[in-house]
């Protein structure tokens, strides 16, 4: 490898933190990860996928019950918690760890959401059964 500074051939397996040529800083830009800093959200914009996202999740898993399409049932239900998730994370997020954990914390939220949206849903229809 080469110095970053003077550009000087350094040995190899060389373990000190500074060029022996002209004393540069050798160590590697330690970016701690996840902590960059995020452009400030489209909050129109973040709210619109989140709405749509959470609304047609339920909408496209029932169309998938209907046509008996277990699997894009299950991507459905998936694919709009996740999205509606993580677009209220990106709203509310300043940085990429922020953004990542209240992403996850966000669908978990939405999936239990649907899982009750569900829950009614069958309560519902097995009343019907039965009347
Ligand atoms: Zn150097």
């Amino acid at each position: 490898m080469n110095c970053p500074h003077c550009q000087k051939s350094l040995p190899a397996g060389l373990a000190v933190a500074g060029c022996p040529f002209c004393g540069g800083d050798l160590r590697i830009p330690t970016i701690s990860a996840g902590s960059e800093e995020l452009s400030p959200p489209n909050r129109a914009f973040c709210w619109t996928i989140f709405w749509i996202a959470l609304l047609s999740g339920p909408a496209l898993a029932y169309l998938s019950l209907v046509a008996e399409n277990d699997n894009t049932f299950l991507s459905s239900v998936l694919g709009g918690a996740v999205i509606s998730g993580f677009a209220l994370a990106r709203r509310f997020s300043k940085t990429v760890r922020a953004l990542v954990l209240k992403g996850i914390l966000f669908s978990v939220a939405a999936a239990i959401v649907y899982t009750g949206i569900f829950f009614v849903g069958c309560v519902i229809a097995v009343g019907d059964w039965a009347s």
